[in-house]
């Protein structure tokens, strides 16, 4: 069989340097520590598979969110609390009047545009003390 090149990509390389390092020493440990090993590939593999865009998973869905219909990215549906670094700072809060000025402000534009938006990156982010509840 003829040899087929591996396309340059990180994943295929980091498989490639992966085979490479269990290859040397696979047959000198003990079985315990092939499985291991093994273990190790396992979760090395799903999280490859966590970065490589896959067709169909990127697929865009309709659904009713409070009264109106939108478009989300069926993978992100439902999980903008999870991505969004309000929900683990100190500042947010769930009342109004005490909450940070710029989630207020993001959260004023979700509304008005119904859009929902997660924030990634803020130079204003504190520690929470104690996450908040409800909301
Ligand atoms: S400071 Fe930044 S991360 Fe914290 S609540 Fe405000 S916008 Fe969100």
């Amino acid at each position: 069989m003829e040899n087929q090149k591996l396309p340059d990509n990180d994943g295929k390389r980091l498989l490639g340097q992966l085979a490479g390092e269990i290859g040397k020493s696979f047959l000198e440990i003990t079985l315990d520590e092939k499985l291991e090993e093994l273990e190790k590939v396992k979760k090395c593999l799903e999280n490859l598979e966590k970065f490589q865009p896959k067709e169909g998973k990127m697929e865009i869905v309709k659904y009713n969110h409070h009264g109106v219909e939108v478009s989300v990215i069926s993978e992100l549906k439902g999980k903008h609390r999870d991505h969004c670094l309000c929900f683990r700072c100190g500042k947010f809060s769930f009342d109004p009047a005490k909450n940070c000025p710029i989630a207020s402000l993001l959260f004023a534009v979700c509304i008005q545009c119904h859009i929902t938006t997660p924030v990634y990156e803020c130079k204003e982010f504190e520690i929470e003390e104690k996450k908040p509840q409800g909301g």
